[in-house]
């Protein structure tokens, strides 16, 4: 089964390292996708799993900020941190991830090689090495990343993670290339 040109390798990316377009206002770096993550990967001929963005399907586009208040970006990342971890957030990062967790079981039943996650390090929602709540960046992934850690868990997984920050071009590539060519 699946004898094809499919490389049978996937890797789950953060949407956002795709589709520039669902940032948080004031933080989108690219047009569109980020060029120096995604070219890697289109050469190797691996499968991009693109992850939901919870922070938009939670809060919206806008994340609910007040128009003309004037906050921030950091005071605004410090909003989005505490609704994403308040009950409703949490929420949406179960189903997300339950369907992510889903994926990757399926993926892996039929022999095909999930060679991990690529998050967005400083997001209070997909940091992996990093997030940001109550005014810091702090050394912790998070909320989504830490459901879908423990969804797979669940499930009996666990995947390599590494997380990016798409306006340091050199630390990102060595991230991504460990995940899909560990030395
Ligand atoms: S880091 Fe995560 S929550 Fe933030 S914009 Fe990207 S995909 Fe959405």
């Amino acid at each position: 089964m699946f004898n094809d040109q499919r490389s049978k390798k996937v890797l789950l990316v953060a949407h956002c390292i795709l589709n520039q377009n669902a940032k948080i206002d004031r933080c989108a770096h690219f047009p569109g996708a980020v060029p120096d993550l995604l070219r890697p990967l289109l050469d190797a001929g691996i499968g991009i799993l693109q992850m939901p963005c919870p922070e938009l399907l939670g809060m919206g586009l806008d994340r609910q900020a007040e128009p003309g208040r004037g906050a921030s970006v950091e005071a605004e990342d410090t909003r989005v941190a505490a609704w994403m971890q308040a009950t409703g957030g949490q929420a949406v990062c179960r189903q997300l991830a339950a369907g992510l967790g889903y994926q990757v079981e399926q993926y892996r039943r039929n022999g095909f090689e999930v060679l991990g996650v690529l998050g967005v390090n400083g997001s209070p929602t997909c940091g992996v090495e990093t997030n940001w709540e109550a005014d810091e960046e702090k050394a912790q992934p998070g909320v989504f990343i830490r459901t879908l850690q423990a969804e797979l868990a669940g499930r009996g997984m666990a995947l390599p993670m590494r997380g990016v920050k798409v306006y340091q071009p050199v630390p990102a590539r060595v991230a991504l290339l460990e995940l899909i060519a560990p030395a």
